[in-house]
Formats: C-alpha cells, structure tokens, sequence
C-alpha cells in the first residue's frame, strides 16, 4: 500500500470513529477522499503538513433552538443549524435548507461539498450551509413570518455581510429570504449583503433565481459543445419541480432540447408533448400547488402516484437529477444506462449514491457532479454581493453572461485538472482536486489557524 494510501485510510478511519451514524456526511467523505489520491501523489507536502485531517474538522458549527408559535397559538419547537466549515478563501457563503430531513450529518455534507463548489466558482466565498428540520409545507405564511424571525432572532449572532452570508435552498425561497432578512434589519440596522437570494426590490441580483438550473445547463452545454455536440433534439429527464428544476427545464427548451419529466417526493410527472413551463411555474410558484394538479391542465400528460421518476421506462439522453440527495441508487443508475443516457449532471447535491456514482463510470455515462454542475446558484450569490457592495445593480444580460462564463471556467477547470492527474473524463476528481489544491494552498499560507 502507498504511503498516501495509508494516510487517507487512517483519515478516513477517524473521520468514521468521530461522526459515526451521519450517514450522509460520512458518504460525502467516503466520495472525495479517494479522488484526491493522485494530487497527494504528486504533491506529498499536502501531506507532511496534515491539511486533509484539518481541513476536515469544520471550523465552527452552531445548533439552536427554534422556538416559535403557530396559528392555533400552540408553542413548537425546530433545532436550528449552521455550519460555518472554512473561510481560507472567504467569508462562508451557503444557503439554508428548511426540511424535516435536516440533521448535524445533512448540513455537515452540504456544506463539506460547499468548499469545493464556492472553490471552483473563481469568487472569494468559503464553504458553509445551514437550515431546519422545520417544514414550511402546508404552513401559514404568518406561521413561516414566526420561525423565521424566531430563527434569525438566534442565527444573527454569526452572520454578516463580511462573516457569513446565507442564502436559499429546499424550502427556503423568495418568501422566507424575505422574512429572514426583515428580522436581522431590526436587529442590526439595514445592511444589504447580509443574505443573498433578495427579492429585486431590496438589493436581490437579476438571474438569481434562474442562476442554479440555468448554471446547470451551461455546464451541459459547455461539456457537449467540447465533444461537438449540443442540446438540439436532445431527450432530457429531469427531477424535481422547485427552483433548481423549474429554470434548468426552462433553459433546456430554449438551447433545443426537450424535458419530458418532473417530480416531486409525491411522484412524477410524464409530458410527452414537453414539460409546459409556464404551467409549472403557474402551479408551484404561484399556486403553490402539488404537481398532482399538472395533468389537469395538461391532458395527454400522466402522473405517477408514489413513484420515482427515475424507473421511467421511455429513453433519454440526459439526466438532470434537481430534487435532493440520494435519489438515484445504483438500481436507478442501471435503469438509466438502459434508457440510453449518456450524460448525468447533478442540480441536487448528492442526488446519486455513490454505488449509482460507480454504476455511471463502468458504464461510460459522462458525470458532472454537483459540486461543479450545480455552482452557478452560489455563484450568483456572489454576484449579488459585489453588486450590493458596489450600491449598483447590473443588468440580467450582464449576469446571465457572467454565469455562463463562469460555468464554462469550471467545466473547463475540472476536465483539465482531471486530464492534469492522469484520470482522464472524470470531472468528479477533477473537481474535488481542484478545490482542494486552491483552498488547502490558502489554508496553508495562513498558517496554522
Ligand atoms: P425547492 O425546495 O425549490 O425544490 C425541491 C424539489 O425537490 C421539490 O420538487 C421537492 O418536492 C423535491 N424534493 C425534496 N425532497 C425530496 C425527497 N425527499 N424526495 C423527492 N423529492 C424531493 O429546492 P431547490 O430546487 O432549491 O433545491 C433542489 C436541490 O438543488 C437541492 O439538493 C439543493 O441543495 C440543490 N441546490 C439548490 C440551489 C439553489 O440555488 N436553490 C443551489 C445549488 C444546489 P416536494 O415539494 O414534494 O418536497
């Protein structure tokens, strides 16, 4: 066994012992840890100087309670998290996630695979993520305006616009990014870049909420475009019907290709005329309304009742997983290969498992993961905050194509890096040795801190 070997092996045996039972956290881990063998390989101060095992070790993370009353006058109670993982090269940047999954292990990956992800976007944002296992589903507006004052009302001791800038994700949108922000206004005064994913009226940036699908599908792109290929005529299947899913639908139709699915955790829904946008948007963003309701309006499309849209049994191309994490199981993956797909890039974080993970490489599917497909979200957020400190708001042409730029940066930074360290295609190592060769060469030059 190789000396690098061994040490990533005794890393990864700690790391088990010290988080046993977070069984999310730990399967991001088990993912990048291997990845990075050939850059240690080749640079073994990495390695003298431990910066893995501290690397690791999260920086701080904060667990409240979240106390708050709903319309019944009943007192409730959620556990509140935030993450703040590294900041070698800038302040930690990363959304919060408001769900009934939401758990030390769920937070502790997102915001693992946020350092890398903040990493290859080229801006000067660290790795953080945060969130509840609050659930706004079927909650009253005036309900949702409570828990997150009562949640800000703890979180504002850790954030600010230089410090921590939090930011949408599950179950966190316009609406509670609203909220959010008018309860850290009356506790510190107006300070715009405190959160990002504003509404336009306060300082949000144009493309935002486009930005994660949209990034998304720019990365597509740029990989097909290297092989001569494009979205025209392209067969798609997408998971998920909120924000990430909605937009990647949308830029999709506008690049040529054709969406034929979505879901929720309900089921799915297949169109074969295309998924109609419009009326997407009209049932989850206006209406709120459960994706049940689709068919309704769309008579030769079907909803599948309590089943996963990825044991579709039509034939795609691409698969664009925009739901959650740990979708796609190797079972799935195998159907996938079977359907035809030769391409899958993740807008969820950790929508496949790592044994579907494997399911992809044995059998030639090109794989972006979500740490570099789905950066465009982050991305923006960035954007918006060198608008809010700039006092000037760009234009959407300004920013769409910056984030196209952008996206194309990190295919291309992952597709060398992994060219650079001998894996060839395999844009999951090129990834994870890029971020970390940049945040661990800040991380050293600062010292030991
Ligand atoms: P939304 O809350 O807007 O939508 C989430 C979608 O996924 C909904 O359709 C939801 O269905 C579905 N979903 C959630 N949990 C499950 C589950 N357990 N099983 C099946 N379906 C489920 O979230 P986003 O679109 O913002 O986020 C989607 C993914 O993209 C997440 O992994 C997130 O971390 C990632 N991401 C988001 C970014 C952003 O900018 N928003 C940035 C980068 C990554 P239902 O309504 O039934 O719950």
């Amino acid at each position: 066994m190789s000396k690098v070997t061994e040490y990533l092996q005794s890393i990864m045996t700690k790391i088990e012992e010290k988080n046993s039972g977070e069984s999310e956290y730990l399967q991001a881990i088990h993912e990048f840890i291997p990845t990075i063998t050939p850059f240690l390989e080749k640079n073994p101060a990495y390695m003298e100087q431990n910066i893995l095992e501290i690397l690791l070790e999260p920086e701080r993370i904060i667990q409240f309670r979240v106390p708050w009353q709903d319309d019944q006058g009943n007192w409730k109670v959620n556990r509140g998290f935030r993450v703040q993982y590294n900041s070698a090269i800038g302040p930690y940047k990363g959304g919060l996630r408001f769900h009934p999954t939401v758990s030390a292990s769920v937070v502790k990956f997102l915001g693992f695979e946020q350092i890398f992800k903040n990493s290859l976007t080229g801006l000067p944002i660290g790795g953080g993520k945060g969130g509840s296992d609050f659930d706004p589903k079927g909650k009253s507006d005036n309900e949702v305006m409570r828990f997150c004052q009562s949640f800000m009302t703890e979180l504002q001791k850790y954030i600010g616009p230089d410090m921590d800038v939090p930011a949408g994700d599950i179950g966190v949108g316009g609406r509670e990014i609203g909220y959010l922000f008018g309860a850290y206004k009356r506790l510190n005064g107006y300070h715009t870049g405190v959160l990002t994913g504003k509404p336009l009226s306060y300082w949000g940036s144009l493309v935002r909420t486009e930005a994660t699908g949209y990034g998304l599908v720019y990365f597509v792109k740029h990989l097909l475009a290297d092989q001569k290929d494009s979205f025209s005529g392209k067969k798609v299947i997408v998971s998920g019907s909120g924000n990430v899913a909605i937009y990647a639908i949308e830029k999709v139709h506008e690049l040529g290709g054709k969406v034929y699915t979505c879901s929720d955790s309900s089921g799915y829904v297949y169109d074969p005329d295309g998924i109609d946008v419009a009326l997407l948007k009209e049932l989850k963003e206006v209406k709120r309304a459960r994706l049940s309701e689709y068919p309704s309006a769309r008579p030769k499309a079907t909803y599948y009742a309590g089943e996963s849209v990825w044991t579709s049994t039509e034939s795609y191309e691409i698969a664009l997983p925009c739901a959650t994490q740990n979708e796609i199981t190797s079972e799935l993956a195998q159907n996938l290969v079977t359907q035809g797909v030769k391409v899958v890039a993740e807008g969820a974080n950790m929508p496949s498992t790592l044994a579907a993970v494997h399911v992809y490489q044995e059998h030639g599917i090109q794989y972006g993961p979500g740490k570099a497909a789905n950066a465009g979200g982050v991305a923006v957020s960035a954007l918006e905050m060198a608008q809010n400190s700039q006092r000037l708001p760009w234009t959407f042409e300004q920013v769409d194509q910056e984030l196209d730029k952008i996206m194309a940066t990190i295919f291309e930074t992952c597709r060398d890096t992994a060219k650079e360290y001998a894996v060839p295609g395999d844009l999951l190592s090129g990834a994870n040795i890029a971020g970390f060769a940049k945040v661990t060469q800040a991380m050293i030059s600062q010292g030991l801190v």
